[in-house]
């Protein structure tokens, strides 16, 4: 004989995404980390995270960059021209606009895109105008990296590094950079300027390939488990711990909605009897098949139906009138008598299941606690008063 303060509603603690900042991280470090991940947008755990961690790295030179250089034009050299003087805000303007987009939760896809078109442009330009210096052309052998992660995709980072190397031999051909004049030097320098953006585009291409399946498969993993956690193995329906979590979130909307929120719960008349007769590989068929039927009965959008425990099973569901709610119960017990699986014992020639119903009332604030031992007492009752029934919970 089942008792009502047998099964008690457990609660489970939500984690946050991140966590939050230790104490006893250093101003800097929490600075750092501040700014590496957006303001705490994103954490390792998230896709995202490299991107982002690049992002904020790349705009944050970018800053020392530009401002470097507006305070050389402007204070040192004094010799700043319009031009040079407006290129060095438009470089510092969008660094600053980078960062603030990002923070702000604008696509990283988006921001990313722009870096990169700005870089690409940056770093051609800087080869072609600082030619007269060889060391200048080599800056370009960075954007491969910058390309790939930034667009983490391989045939955009493939593209870009092709064009990169393709616009560089184009302006070494052209006569750029005084070490470069005589044709042997020339070819040369393309030569292995070339084979090193080629090394690095097959390099990359090779990793972000590998870190694109690597994610797949975690994300595929994750899902299973995400899978596990919240579903039952033998009947594919939802578990205890997801019944807590559904019937929490259904009872903070409740008041904002007109319909009756119900929840039924009901468990197997004498199945430990029938175990005992047919075997407990036919007794998990049944619950199987019990698994379909309510199913059948509870079939709308909204309905919610959990294997809560043993040979115990609970359904959230919604209807327009109190009376609903009970021709559904009604409508339950009649599919499980409709199975016609033979009771081994007991009054009734078959298999039944007996109920308990709670209505939850509009207006008060209730948990997930009570909702269940309200439903769990007009089990017990159903239960005592001879089974294959199901009875109204009398808050
Ligand atoms: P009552 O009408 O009072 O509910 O009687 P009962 O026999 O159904 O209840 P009791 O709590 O005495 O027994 C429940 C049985 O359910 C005992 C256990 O073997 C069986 N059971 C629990 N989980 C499973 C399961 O996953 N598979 C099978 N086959 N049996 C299970
Ligand atoms: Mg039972
Ligand atoms: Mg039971």
């Amino acid at each position: 004989m089942r008792k009502p303060e047998r099964v008690m509603v457990e609660q489970h603690a939500c984690s946050t995404r991140d966590d939050p900042p230790n104490a006893s991280q250093s101003v800097m470090s929490r600075v750092w980390r501040n700014l590496l991940t957006s303001g705490g947008r994103t954490s390792e755990r998230s896709p995202d995270y490299l991107r982002i961690t690049l992002l904020n790295l790349i705009q944050s030179a970018a800053i020392i960059v530009w401002g470097t250089f507006l305070v050389l034009n402007l204070v040192v050299m004094r010799e700043g021209s319009l031009g040079r003087l407006t290129i060095d805000v438009a470089g510092l303007a969008v660094a600053v606009g980078a960062i603030v987009a990002l923070r702000r939760g604008v696509s990283v896809s988006l921001v990313s895109r722009i870096t990169h078109v700005c870089l690409f442009v940056f770093l051609l330009g800087l080869a072609i105008v600082g030619a007269n210096n060889p060391l200048t052309m080599t800056l370009p052998l960075i954007y491969p990296a910058l390309a790939f992660l930034l667009l983490d995709d391989i045939r955009r980072g493939l593209a870009g590094t092709l064009l990169m190397t393709a616009a560089i031999n184009i302006a070494l051909s052209s006569g750029f950079g005084p070490g470069l004049r005589d044709s042997g030097t020339l070819l040369d320098g393309a030569l292995t300027f070339t084979l090193a953006m080629c090394f690095q585009a097959a390099v990359l291409a090779l990793y972000v390939h590998h870190r694109k399946q690597a994610m797949t498969r975690l994300r595929e993993v994750s899902d299973q488990l995400s899978e596990l956690a919240s579903h039952d193995p033998l009947t594919g329906l939802y578990n205890r711990r997801t019944f807590v979590d559904v019937l929490e979130r259904e009872l903070s909307r409740h008041d904002r909605d007109d319909r009756q929120l119900a929840f039924l719960l009901f468990d197997i008349d004498r199945f430990k009897a029938y175990n005992d007769h047919y075997g407990h590989p036919q007794g998990d068929e049944l619950l199987r098949r019990l698994a379909i039927a309510v199913g059948q009965v509870f079939s709308r959008g909204e309905d919610t139906v959990f294997r809560l425990g043993g040979e115990e099973f609970g359904v959230v569901f919604h209807t327009e009138t109190p009376e609903q709610a009970a021709a559904m119960a009604d409508q339950l017990l009649a599919a499980v008598e409709a199975m016609g699986e033979p009771a081994p014992v007991g009054p009734h020639a078959t298999v039944s299941i007996s109920a308990g119903l709670y209505l939850v009332g509009h207006g008060r604030s209730m948990t997930p606690n009570h909702v269940y031992h309200q439903a769990d007492a007009a089990l017990y009752r159903a239960k005592t008063s001879g089974r294959a029934r199901w009875l109204y919970a009398n808050d």
